[in-house]
């Protein structure tokens, strides 16, 4: 039977700016890097695969309350059909939420998905804009959204936050923040510019595998030393 414990009964202090310094961020990624094991979350594997915006964009919105594998498999059956602005213009909503069922929300993400076409069309001549404030105008898209295609689709540094990292970043003690937005914005202060991409991928991994939601694994944790469990009443 798994054993808990209980965390810090004194809630350690936030690390200072100097605290958190670049040898900080070098062996406590470094170390995460080392541990995490296993497949990338669905959108980094698809767009590993082939860093098509468009795609990167689409299999995003899928993802967005849905799990990993639904989120993979959705993705694919859609784009062996259409994986262009023009094509899925061509489909119609109810085709493409047949496609991603059952992805949650999959009627309202099949309309997104479908006026989203459209716009990039009309708007911009069938391409995936590249700064931030076009996507976020886009229907359906959001900071995590936006962020994410930037980093995988145009390997613009952008850090996507999303409830690993928010969570992770929060316990660890480096931010101290309720919303996954102001997390993103703490972390673009504090992060080195080279980590905002890699930084997802690390702490989805991490989070699904050591750093659970419920009672994190602090007994097989690698930076244990270095974190300031913030708001962990049980481990294991
Ligand atoms: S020590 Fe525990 S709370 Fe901190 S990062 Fe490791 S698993 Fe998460």
């Amino acid at each position: 039977m798994r054993s808990e414990k209980e965390g810090p009964s004194k809630p350690l202090p936030l690390y200072s700016s100097q605290e958190i310094n670049r040898p900080y961020w070098d062996r406590v990624l470094g170390k995460i890097g080392e541990t995490v094991r296993g497949t990338l979350p669905s959108v980094s594997e698809i767009g590993r695969d082939n860093p098509d915006p468009f795609r990167v964009l689409v299999s995003t919105l899928i993802s967005l309350r849905t799990r990993d594998e639904v989120t993979f498999a959705a993705s694919l059956r859609l784009f062996e059909k259409a994986d262009t602005p023009e094509g899925m213009a061509d489909l119609s909503e109810e085709e493409i939420a047949s496609l991603i069922y059952p992805a949650g929300f999959y009627k309202m993400k099949s309309r997104h998905i479908r006026d989203i076409s459209l716009i990039l069309l009309k708007e911009y001549g069938g391409q995936v804009p590249s700064d931030r404030e076009s996507l976020l105008a886009l229907p359906g898209v959001g900071l995590k959204t936006a962020n994410l295609v930037l980093s995988l689709g145009f390997r613009i540094p952008a850090i996507c936050v999303d409830t690993h990292v928010h969570r992770i970043a929060n316990r660890m003690g480096w931010i101290s923040t309720n919303k996954p937005d102001d997390s993103e914005r703490e972390l673009t202060r504090i992060l080195p510019v080279d980590y905002w991409i890699p930084i997802n991928e690390l702490l989805v991994l991490y989070g699904q595998q050591i750093c659970t939601p419920l009672s994190p694994r602090c007994s097989l944790c690698p930076v244990v030393t270095s974190c300031r469990r913030v708001g962990v009443d049980k481990y294991r």
